[in-house]
């Protein structure tokens, strides 16, 4: 990135978020970005009709009030603690802006999802990256007492690994003063919620997607379930920002998705099997997996780098995603897709395997 004479000086070390290619052609097998590759429900196609396109002309509801209260609904809580937001990313960086400061640092894992780092660089607030252990688990220990605001993404990314519900509930013990949250951007795919503990702790914050499992990355939705005290910080900082953060296509997108319930276990379901399916052939050809319960699988191979690995997968027309970070190197982080999908990639990676062989 390039820094103009005239930008800020609080932001000429930024380091922005790298995101996933995103070709424009669809030559590519896609793998590279956790989207689902099923398209969203009927419902949602049916309702984005003429009437909602001649409504563009009126501004959205600021309140988002039809789809706080589906997701209420589902998950057992009031409207009033639900936030919704353009993307997860979204509400990560309000979250950031709100809760963090000189006197309320963050804490989060050293591997885990590259936008809680720039958000604190963004917003100038002291960060400490927690290392994993090196089986890439999380050390509740580092977390309890901590004295500061905690995230953790449960399953966390590019790992896929879990950390248990009760270890988030040492941490929100622990830590009464500070915000944790819990981004649960994978959680659909297997992991554990923490959804419940909101009841609880006045101090937890889960953060959940619609880009994962409910097919609709680009409607750019993302929604945080806490008390209502946290949701309307939260609303503070969206009212002094952008009050018209959602469109309305996605909010009625969103509304009808969240009642499709059957639809999406079924896409869910048969993604997960893919990823067994995934892990399963990949240790047959000599990978290391880790034991991921998110929608993509973490693998490496002795024989070949994980930048040796992307390079020659892009070759045969598949993305994945290589880190060129410490510890990470080795690995490619793979999405998971249709069974066929994954066929293809396990046919593409024994060929590239051979050839180095
Ligand atoms: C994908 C992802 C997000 C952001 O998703 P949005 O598309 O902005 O909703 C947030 N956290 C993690 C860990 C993710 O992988």
């Amino acid at each position: 990135m390039t820094v103009s004479e005239f930008l800020s000086k609080k932001f000429e070390k930024l380091a922005p978020y790298t995101p996933g290619e995103q070709p424009q052609d669809k030559s590519y097998i896609k793998l590279n970005t956790n989207e689902s590759p099923y398209p969203p429900s009927e419902a949602v196609a049916r309702a984005v009709t003429k009437t909602e396109i001649d409504d563009l002309r009126l501004y959205p509801d600021p309140e988002c009030r039809g789809v706080r209260s589906v997701i209420a609904e589902k998950y057992g809580v009031e409207p009033k603690n639900v936030f919704i937001s353009n993307g997860s990313d979204e509400t990560l960086s309000f979250a950031f802006m709100a809760f963090c400061d000189e006197e309320h640092p963050v804490v989060f894992p050293d591997i885990s999802y590259g936008f809680y780092e720039v958000y604190a660089q963004l917003y100038g607030i002291p960060y400490k990256k927690m290392p994993l252990k090196t089986d890439f688990s999380v050390d509740v220990n580092d977390y309890t007492a901590c004295g500061a605001n905690v995230v953790i993404a449960n399953p966390n990314a590019p790992t896929g690994l879990c950390i248990c519900v009760e270890d988030i509930r040492k941490i929100l013990e622990t830590n009464k003063n500070n915000v944790v949250l819990i981004d649960e951007a994978y959680v659909d795919f297997g992991g554990e919620s923490c959804v419940e503990l909101v009841h609880e702790y006045d101090n937890l914050l889960v953060v959940r997607t619609y880009s994962k499992s409910m097919s609709l990355a680009g409607a750019r939705l993302g929604f945080a379930i806490g008390s209502e005290k946290l949701i309307g910080d939260l609303n503070t900082i969206k009212f002094s920002t952008n009050p018209y953060n959602i469109n309305r296509i996605s909010l009625i997108a969103a509304e009808c998705a969240m009642k499709d319930e059957d639809y999406y276990k079924d896409k869910i379901g048969k993604i997960t099997n893919a990823r067994e399916y995934t892990i399963q052939e990949l240790k047959k050809s000599g990978f290391s997996v880790t034991d991921s319960k998110a929608n993509f699988v973490f693998a490496k191979h002795d024989k070949i780098s994980g930048e040796k690995i992307y390079n020659s997968l892009k070759d045969k027309g598949i993305l994945v995603r290589w880190f060129n970070s410490d510890r990470i190197r080795d690995y490619v982080r793979i999405s998971v897709g249709t069974h066929e999908n994954m066929e293809c990639l396990i046919k593409a990676l024994n060929e590239i395997l051979e050839a180095v062989e």
